[in-house]
């Protein structure tokens, strides 16, 4: 991996490997490997709060529009042992969490607003959608 990677190259990475990792949920859905409404990672179900493609569609991410396949977005922890990293290259924009380590997901200074904005927006779309299901 280059050191070197300048913010449009490491959105291009980003946006290359969700776009792999889309159509691999999507074929795996449909050769019956896996249930689409759990996370990509560890297989656990993703609520609807705290789902990766929620807030990839809010960011306006066309990919997860067409082909959203459930991944945790906050790290899942049970019996205080994270069972599931969620999704450290998102997460690292939202409050209190930490920074990605690796370095094609290095944290952006511009991404943060946009970020969390799109997870306000997240969060109470979820909620609306609970309250008329009630
Ligand atoms: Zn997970």
């Amino acid at each position: 991996m280059a050191q070197n990677v300048n913010g449009s190259e490491v959105l291009q990475q980003e946006r290359d490997a969700d776009l792999r990792r889309v159509a691999q949920v999507a074929e795996d859905t449909r050769n019956g490997m896996r249930d689409a409404r759990t996370c990509d990672k560890c297989n656990r179900p993703v609520s609807a709060d705290n789902d990766a493609a929620n807030l990839d569609i809010e960011l306006g991410f066309a990919h997860a529009v067409f082909a959203a396949s459930p991944r945790h977005l906050l790290p899942v922890v049970e019996n205080g042992v994270v069972v599931c990293a969620g999704s450290p290259s998102r997460a690292q924009y939202l409050p209190g969490q930490q920074r990605d380590k690796r370095l094609s997901y290095a944290y952006q200074p511009d991404k943060e607003t946009p970020y969390r904005e799109a997870y306000d927006r997240m969060l109470r779309r979820v909620a609306a959608e609970n309250t008329e299901l009630n």
